[in-house]
């Protein structure tokens, strides 16, 4: 009888200290998971002024995941006579290049427009979970492969 009190006692206290730790893995996964987030908004926007730098297309856009910036996209339409050099584009590019395409699947996109036609299905091929644009992060969806 004592031995099964004891034992009630041991998971009775397991199961209290399992769930004191609930909230806190709840606000790490809400922090990882938090866009839109203006602060890459803002990076994007630093993309953009560094394409009008060199005279090209006033664009930018920037490729997050797990609070970092894996790739990051000035226009480039006029530097590199490349008509598909969008900023959405360059910055997908560079991600894969960098990182590999399974670390783009699942990430998001930030532009400083909203990403256009061809832009979209490059995001929707690569597996871009999300796309926010402008400096006010509006919430353009999860791209479509065809629209
Ligand atoms: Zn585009």
């Amino acid at each position: 009888m004592n031995q099964l009190k004891q034992s009630r006692r041991f998971f009775l206290r397991l199961f209290v200290r399992a769930a004191a730790l609930l909230p806190l893995a709840s606000l790490v996964r809400a922090n990882e998971a938090k866009h839109p987030d203006a602060k890459w908004a803002r990076e994007a926007e630093r993309m953009r002024a560094l394409a009008e730098s060199w005279g090209d297309q006033s664009y930018g856009a920037v490729v997050v995941r797990d609070g970092a910036v894996i790739g990051h996209g000035p226009s480039r339409v006029v530097k590199d006579r490349d008509a598909n050099a969008h900023a959405e584009r360059v910055a997908i590019r560079e991600a894969i290049k960098a990182h590999g395409a399974a670390a783009v699947s699942g990430a998001i996109l930030y532009s400083t427009s909203r990403p256009c036609a061809l832009c979209e299905r490059a995001a929707a091929a690569s597996g871009i979970a999300r796309m926010y644009f402008g400096a006010n992060t509006e919430d353009a969806g999860k791209p479509r492969a065809f629209n």
